[in-house]
């Protein structure tokens, strides 16, 4: 590693990112990660783990974020705080440019900025957030105690923060603007069970209305069916849509499908030495085993890639996949 130049730079520090850190760290490689938004990523705005592989009785996610962190840097990863502002991928080495005006260079890169919530797009929703509206029960639930809540979804998430909000709230509103849950049938199953949850089938949000204070007190809804609209009151709204990849800072530069996720071959992008892994690459599984299974794959691809150049890597990469 020359001093100016570094052989591996990660943006993004969650799973896969610091799964990646640990990896290219035990080859030598000296990767920095520069940490984003939210250091550890979504796992440390969530409470128990119960399928991290290893932890027959759960794990906390920071907790199982803060060991994964010094595990990386224990082999030797450096951490940097901060917001990469601007990428430029056109030349190797690559160029990245932090919030601070700091420039780093990299001879590879790994982009592991994961996803974030999806909102629903409401004027309101941005003024309230904080003021009773979340997109994160585990972090905000326990201001909600026994006063009625309303989630809005119908995935595994809106299901999984609908029980985890029943043991708090005083009753859990489940709004869904059709008639059948995505959410896995064990998750639904629960959510049927549970005298404090119900629901409000093919109904969207039109508004979230707060008090003279500005904190909310209701949600205006209206039937997609019958178009009625009428006003719930609840004290808190939580967004569980789903999210979208961390993707902006590279459009124009790496492809991407029209969900924003990153097209990759196995983990490698479009660009030769820049690879990606978890959240970012995969619309699909989206979970912390998977992520964190991409980031190692993207680690080992970093360091063959290093080794052997773009043409001998591409020849050894494309016997591996048709193998
Ligand atoms: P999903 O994409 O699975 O679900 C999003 C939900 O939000 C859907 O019900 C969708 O409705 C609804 N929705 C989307 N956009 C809007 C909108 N603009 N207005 C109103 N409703 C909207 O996301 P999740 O975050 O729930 O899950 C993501 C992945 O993570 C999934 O693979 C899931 O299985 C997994 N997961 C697993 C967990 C576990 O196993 N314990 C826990 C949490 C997540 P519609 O159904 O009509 O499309």
């Amino acid at each position: 590693m020359s001093d100016d130049v570094r052989d591996v730079v990660i943006i993004g520090s969650g799973p896969a990112g610091l799964t990646a850190a640990l990896y290219t760290a035990r080859a030598n490689l000296h990767p920095l990660v520069i940490e984003g938004l939210q250091p550890g990523g979504q796992l440390t705005i969530t409470t128990m783990v119960e399928n991290w592989p290893g932890h027959k009785d759960g794990v906390m996610g920071p907790q199982l974020m803060a060991d994964m962190r010094a595990q990386a840097e224990h082999f030797g990863t450096a951490f940097m705080s901060g917001l990469v502002e601007r990428v430029d991928l056109s030349q190797r080495p690559f160029t990245l440019t932090l919030d601070g005006g700091q420039v780093i260079r990299s001879r590879t890169l790994i982009v592991a900025t994961g996803a974030s919530a999806k909102l629903l797009g409401l004027p309101s929703e941005m003024k309230l957030m904080g003021r009773g509206v979340s997109t994160c029960a585990t972090c905000d639930g326990f201001f909600f105690r026994n006063r009625p809540v309303a989630i809005v979804g119908g995935g595994d998430t809106a299901i999984e923060e609908a029980l985890y909000l029943s043991k708090l709230a005083s009753h859990v509103t489940v709004i869904h603007r059709r008639d059948t849950l995505r959410a896995s049938k064990i998750m639904q199953d629960k959510a049927f069970a549970n005298p404090k949850i119900s629901f409000r089938w093919n109904t969207e949000v039109e508004e979230i209305v707060a008090d003279e204070r500005g904190d909310v007190n209701g949600a205006r809804l209206r039937d997609t069916k019958t178009g009625v609209v009428d006003t719930l009151a609840v004290d808190g709204v939580f967004v569980a849509i789903g999210h979208t990849p961390n993707t902006a800072l590279f459009k124009g530069q790496l492809d991407m499908d029209e969900g924003g996720y990153l097209v990759t071959t196995g983990v490698r992008t479009n660009v030769a030495g820049v690879f990606a892994a978890g959240d970012v690459q995969d619309p699909v599984y989206r979970q912390a085993i998977t992520s964190a299974g991409a980031g190692c794959m993207a680690a080992i691809d970093a360091e063959r890639w290093l080794e052997l150049g773009d043409a001998e890597y591409h020849h050894g990469a494309a016997a591996t996949a048709s193998a």
